[in-house]
């Protein structure tokens, strides 16, 4: 919908925006109102070339478009009903919580061998660990290739399914390899549009999920259902949203929680949101509350770290793991107040 500073377009004006329009295979039609008309674009109106050249005229105030702009990740899309499943679970049916380390050490494979039974024991539905770590310095821990052994072993010993981050193509291709059965895609690459294409791509026609972290620099809520776009139109629709923090606005927590983004995604989108409190908060005696704040607004599953013993563990863990005891008590409250929010009929004992 195209609307003009002036009460209405002059016939030269109309007659520029037509042409455009036209290049485009649109046509224009002209809503006549008391004071004012406004015109309607008539076929493809999200040719993004075609949008810009008309707000770049001095004349035009605004180009509001009328069709949503993801094509596949849109709640009315032709995805609409299409399910996710991960393993046995169908998301949306419970809640689906990951859990397991920041980080598998290579040196330790027993501790991320026992903590993933451990995660089991206590409810958890997948098992995550990072393999690669995008880590701040170059002189940190950076993950070792050597990991992918233990986290396939942890799936094969537990029989749950595995997610570990993935942030280029060599990485992407041994994950694959391995089957493994959800890529996380890290915040800080959650505006690397090509990396995001190239997961699609490589993962179409497979029962590969994507876990979509949210860039802590991203703002509205369009920008992270877009980068969700760039896998489902590489070929990928299995794309789950992970709201984990954005760039902290207070002190105290280690990102700035953005669990109350979880309704604001699904009005807009099908996809099913996993909240990560552990990296929202940074802090283990933070991440329950945060974890139960999510499940109210909504989220069908939370991915959270924890740790049999972790101040020996590395990366995140021994500041923001929590302990597979405290994980056990945290799930049944997530699953409590799943039934209270979601069933209908707790709803009405209430
Ligand atoms: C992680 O899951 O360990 C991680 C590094 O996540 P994020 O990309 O949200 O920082
Ligand atoms: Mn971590």
């Amino acid at each position: 919908m195209i609307i003009p500073k002036e009460s209405e377009l002059t016939p030269v004006q109309l007659r520029e925006v037509e042409d455009i329009v036209q290049q485009y295979g649109c046509k224009l039609q002209a809503i006549v109102g008391f004071h004012r008309t406004i015109y309607a674009v008539l076929g493809e109106e999200r040719e993004q070339v075609m949008v810009n050249r008309i707000l770049g005229l001095s004349y035009i105030d605004r180009f509001d478009a009328v069709d949503s702009p993801y094509k596949l990740m849109d709640i009315h899309s032709e995805l609409a009903s299409h399910q996710i499943r991960i393993g046995k679970h169908i998301m949306g049916e419970s809640p689906f919580i990951i859990a397991g380390q920041c980080t598998i050490d290579p040196a330790n494979p027993n501790y991320f061998l026992e903590t993933a039974h451990a995660v089991k024991e206590a409810g958890a539905k997948a098992i995550r660990g990072g393999v690669w770590k995008p880590r701040t310095m170059p002189y940190s821990f950076q993950g070792d290739d050597s990991s992918m052994k233990i986290l396939v072993e942890a799936r094969a010993q537990t029989g749950l399914p595995i997610d570990t981050e993935v942030m280029d193509e060599h990485q992407l291709m041994v994950a694959m390899e391995a089957q493994v059965d959800i890529l996380q895609i890290g915040t800080r690459n959650a505006l690397n549009y090509s990396l995001l294409r190239k997961v699609g791509e490589l993962t179409a026609n497979t029962n590969t999920v994507v876990l979509l972290k949210r860039s802590m620099s991203m703002g509205p809520v369009s920008e992270f259902i877009a980068a969700a776009e760039y896998i489902a139109a590489g070929g990928n629709p299995n794309v789950m949203l992970c709201p984990r923090g954005t760039v902290p606005k207070m002190e105290g927590y280690r990102n700035h929680p953005d669990e109350s983004i979880t309704p604001l995604l699904k009005e807009k989108t099908w996809a099913p949101v996993v909240v990560d409190p552990s990296h929202s908060v940074g802090r283990a005696k933070y991440v329950a509350a945060t974890s139960l704040a999510a499940m109210a607004y909504g989220a069908d599953g939370l991915i959270i770290e924890s740790h049999i013993e972790a101040q020996k563990g590395i990366g995140d863990d021994p500041k923001q793991a929590i302990h597979p005891r405290e994980l056990a008590a945290l799930i049944q409250k997530a699953e409590a107040l799943w039934a209270l929010t979601r069933n209908k009929e707790a709803k009405l004992a209430l």
